[in-house]
């Protein structure tokens, strides 16, 4: 097969079905077992206001800041995932948690909720891949093989909030911290003081935000790091490399943030007359080098409300907050970063079919897709979370 130019033309891929074929492992699911209501209801929106209503203050659903337009109509309150994860936790009067968001944040409300609350996530297929690419096996053994080259008790690990509940607990097991992408900077710091001199960082899962925290928050040199890759034995690292490093990163990254690139960031520049580039700490490290600003979403939301009227912005972060970032301040340009990067596939799982039959299920009594974390994972992830929590200066804010 050729192409028009006569080249050879890549063999085409077969489409991979997520949770399906060779992809069994990287998510928790992919059916709804409940009779969702047709996309096509032209009364969808009035089912989710009706249920809403039923339900009244037993309710209360969170909505991330990625998520679609008619699922955030019917958030109670919109933010990053630790802005919610709290706003969860002060809700001890809500009986039910919906959370619009994926697997992770989910299992984090639960966590911080008290016992009699149940968290919902009206969709079980909206998991993270970046959180699924650190399988509490593989750390497991990266921290087995880390103590048989002599590192891990000089190691301290720091999670990040995209993970799961079980690589959380085993951060507090090994009296790591969590840290969110305002945060990883304070977070990083303690780890550091905290392993002493000649001791290292295991960062999971995001490559991206440990080196970006690491070379452009601290001003420490990129050399210090090296990348543990767990499909390789010894995760592709020598033991010198290894005694070497302060900064193991794990080999995982946003499937969205990852692909911003360094030539978007220059036709930016080249087409948008006094453009400013403001990206999440999630994109490669070579596109935040570029950029004028750095930071969370919720920071990213603050900076450009606080602009004067008129800036032009090119942002780098999932495509359904910049579309309401672009309609929310008409005063301001704001174009998305990268024509070929889409929209989170799993964040946008969550639909109005799919809320509307959480609720619904709800009114009637019946919960659906519960996430329950187990009570030794949540009491050792608990420990990591307030770990991050008692951090100096901890905001929590971004
Ligand atoms: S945007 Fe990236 S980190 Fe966030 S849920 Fe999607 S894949 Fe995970």
């Amino acid at each position: 097969m050729t192409t028009t130019t006569g080249a050879p033309r890549p063999a085409p891929l077969p489409l991979l079905v997520l949770g399906q074929g060779r992809d069994l492992a990287s998510e928790r699911g992919v059916e709804c077992p409940g009779d969702l209501p047709a996309p096509s209801d032209p009364g969808l929106v009035e089912r989710a206001r009706a249920a809403k209503a039923a339900l009244g203050e037993r309710v209360f659903v969170l909505g991330h800041h990625y998520q679609r337009d008619e699922v955030i109509e019917f958030a109670d309150v919109t933010g990053d995932s630790f802005k919610l994860a709290k706003e969860a936790a002060a809700r001890p009067d809500a009986e039910y948690v919906v959370f619009c968001g994926v697997h992770f944040m989910a299992e984090s409300a639960d966590i911080l909720t008290a016992e009699e609350q149940t968290v919902v996530l009206p969709d079980l297929a909206a998991g993270c891949s970046m959180a699924d690419m650190a399988a509490i096996d593989q750390v497991q053994e990266c921290w087995e093989q880390l103590a048989e080259a002599g590192v891990a008790e000089r190691t301290v690990p720091v999670t990040y909030m995209n993970s799961s509940a079980a690589i959380k607990a085993f951060t507090g097991r090994h009296g790591g911290t969590i840290c969110t992408s305002s945060n990883a900077r304070t977070a990083l710091t303690w780890a550091l003081d905290r392993a002493g001199d000649g001791g290292k960082v295991l960062f999971l899962p995001d490559q991206h935000l440990g080196r970006n925290t690491y070379a452009r928050d601290l001003g420490r040199p990129l050399e210090d790091c090296v990348v543990w890759d767990p499909h390789r034995p010894m995760g592709g690292l020598t033991p010198e490399q290894l005694r070497d490093a302060t900064m193991i990163l794990w080999r995982g990254h946003c499937s969205v943030h990852g692909r911003f690139s360094v030539e978007a960031v220059e036709a930016a520049r080249r087409d948008i007359p006094g453009v400013k580039v403001i990206v999440h700490p999630e994109c490669r490290h070579e596109v935040v080098a570029l950029a004028d600003e750095v930071g969370s979403t919720e920071r990213i939301i603050r900076t450009i409300a606080a602009a004067p009227a008129g800036t032009a912005w090119a942002v780098g972060t999932e495509l359904n907050l910049v579309r309401r970032l672009a309609a929310q301040f008409p005063e301001q340009r704001i174009a998305f970063l990268e024509k070929n990067v889409c929209y989170c596939s799993t964040m946008n799982r969550i639909d109005l079919p799919h809320l509307v039959w959480a609720l619904e299920s709800l009114v009637e009594g019946r919960v659906v897709n519960a996430i329950r974390v187990d009570d030794e994972t949540s009491r050792y992830a608990r420990a990591a979370l307030d770990q991050m929590l008692a951090l100096p200066g901890e905001t929590g804010k971004d």
